[in-house]
């Protein structure tokens, strides 16, 4: 937990930076909220269940859907836009594996209301600007727009429900899949264009940079949605690059899986993580509309936290976490009412301490400090209460010193 709570408090501080402010809402919600958001098929990944008042709830499979029906009941008249994130649990009736839980923790953040190039670029600069502030290096982020590929499948007359099972391929990265569905349909000659495409960036984690786009443009001439998705890119891109961020890479497959996307996406994976090693899905997308809201743009993301955490340890990340900083090991009677004294002392002035409650003796309390990890020992005797000093072991270089008692708070 002292790990987790360091990176914990790195990542909302990150937020702060940016502006963003915390909202935090409920562990369930009405079932008809995530219905609303993904479709019925949704209910079978929920813990979904009736309560005793036979309302239909289920615990949160994330927190996109929550805040923004809290922007909708509480923030709409907020000036705009609303930069709120969030840190929280998280449930998914799913099968666990390594990485994969049924319950396990978000942090996201939303930026509502700021329909702008600039807004989808500071989301994913907070994202990448968390991961740096963490040390993370290890990882492989891919932006895209939907539009580029949804104009390619329209431009051939793939709409609506075929539209879809070609993007959950792309999805899935199923470029086989994809390939053998155009040509089922009889559409794999006329698909010509899309699938020079998505050869473009087909290798998640080769190089692909702004060349991609420019080579994409001569292939799609014309075809304007495709055009206006991969301008609206370049620009994404650049504003990046003025934020210091150059380390990532066009991918036209990033497809997100859901409707209420509606541009630019992107996931970030730390490689390092095997199978499941995406610890981070966003992009731009409306929902306010859904939720009964005046309809606003919107752009997000989610943090995977318990696979951060996994990655950090792969990566060799040294995570700090906060040691005690003295053990008080009183030896006598008198000796156990002054240890309070300055244990109390020691605690008021912000530093952590402890003392030995067990009666240990010398070389049992000297053990016993090494396994907390404690910075100090302090030794208090019927020779120390005498001169009223103290005996200060450093337990990292072993040295001891006997510093007076009154000086002890400016010592350590
Ligand atoms: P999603 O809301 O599905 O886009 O997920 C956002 C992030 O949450 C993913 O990139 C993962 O890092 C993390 N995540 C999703 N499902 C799980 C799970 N069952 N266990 C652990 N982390 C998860």
């Amino acid at each position: 937990m002292a790990r987790r709570r360091y990176v914990e408090a790195k990542m909302r501080e990150t937020a702060r930076l940016f502006g963003f402010g915390e909202v935090m809402t409920p562990t369930f919600e009405s079932t008809e909220l995530f219905v609303a958001r993904s479709g019925e098929g949704i209910i079978d990944e929920l813990y979904a269940f009736e309560d005793k008042g036979n309302r239909k709830i289920s615990l949160r499979p994330e927190l996109t859907a929550s805040v923004m029906r809290f922007y909708v009941n509480d923030m709409q008249n907020l000036p705009k836009p609303v930069k709120l994130f969030y840190f929280g649990n998280c449930f998914r009736y799913e099968r666990p594996q390594a990485g994969r839980y049924r319950e396990f923790f978000q942090l996201g953040a939303e930026l509502i209301g700021a329909p702008s190039i600039e807004s989808d670029a500071e989301v994913i600069a907070l994202a990448l600007a968390t991961l740096k502030n963490l040390g993370l290096e290890d990882v492989v982020v891919r932006i895209g727009h939907l539009e580029i590929i949804k104009g390619l499948l329209s431009d051939i007359g793939i709409e609506g429900g075929e539209q879809k099972h070609c993007m959950a391929y792309i999805d899935k990265h199923d470029y086989s899949g994809l390939d053998d569905y155009l040509t089922g349909q009889k559409k794999k000659t006329k698909a010509k264009k899309l699938l020079d495409i998505i050869e473009l960036t087909k290798d998640q984690y080769g190089k692909a940079d702004k060349k991609v786009i420019d080579y994409a443009e001569i292939i799609a001439p014309g075809i304007t949605r495709t055009v206006n998705g991969l301008n609206y890119l370049k620009n994404v891109m650049e504003r990046l690059g003025t934020y210091g961020f150059k380390d990532y890479r066009v991918d036209f497959g990033v497809a997100r899986g859901l409707d209420y996307y509606t541009g630019m996406v992107f996931e970030i994976d730390a490689p390092s993580l095997g199978a499941e090693k995406q610890i981070c899905g966003g992009g731009a997308y409306t929902l306010a509309g859904l939720f009964g809201g005046q309809e606003v743009n919107s752009t997000g993301y989610a943090f995977g936290f318990d696979r951060i955490m996994l990655a950090l340890e792969k990566s060799g990340v040294n995570v700090p976490h906060q040691n005690l900083s003295v053990y008080i090991l009183p030896i006598g009677d008198e000796a156990k009412i002054a240890a309070i004294k300055i244990l109390s002392e020691l605690r008021n002035a912000g530093i952590s301490a402890d003392m030995d409650l067990m009666g240990r003796n010398m070389s049992k309390a000297m053990k016993y400090a090494a396994s907390i990890n404690a910075d100090k020992v302090i030794l208090i005797g019927d020779k120390e209460l005498a001169d009223g000093s103290l005996t200060v072991r450093d337990m990292k270089t072993g040295n001891q010193e006997k510093v007076p008692i009154s000086d002890i708070k400016d010592y350590l």
